[in-house]
């Protein structure tokens, strides 16, 4: 069962920070991280995440200092402008069992390059 009250720095997440496994990177600075999603759900398909630990949107909201929160959100759209989407997009969170969450880093899915069906399925 995904544990999102503690901290776990074997994460896969945790591990792609470190480098200790690749990933594509799309953008990077002091404090967040975007890469692409290892199973894409949409031509386009990536992942953006704080580089500090925080184990779920939950957790980063309740934790995280007000300008980090602000500048990850701000990043969001950063990431948006480098993939040159045109069309729109949507943004995911997934947090605990009932959120489908399977990594315990938090992580906003950043989806685009078609449109999009219903949200939940
Ligand atoms: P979630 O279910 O919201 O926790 O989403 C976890 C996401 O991480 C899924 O979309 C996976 O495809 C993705 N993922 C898992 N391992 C990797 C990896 N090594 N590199 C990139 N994405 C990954």
């Amino acid at each position: 069962m995904i544990d999102i009250k503690n901290y776990n720095d074997n994460n896969i997440f945790a591990k792609i920070l470190r480098k200790e496994i690749p990933s594509e990177c799309i953008f990077e600075n002091d404090s967040i991280y975007a890469f692409k999603d290892i199973n894409p759900q949409a031509p386009i398909h990536v992942l953006i995440i704080p580089k500090q630990k925080f184990c779920s949107f939950d957790d980063f909201c309740s934790k995280a200092e007000e300008k980090i929160i602000f500048s990850f959100m701000r990043s969001i759209k950063k990431v948006a402008e480098i993939l040159g989407i045109k069309d729109g997009y949507r943004i995911i969170s997934n947090v605990g069992i009932n959120g489908g969450q399977e990594v315990p880093h938090f992580h906003i899915h950043l989806i685009a390059g078609k449109k999009l069906g219903a949200i939940l399925n």
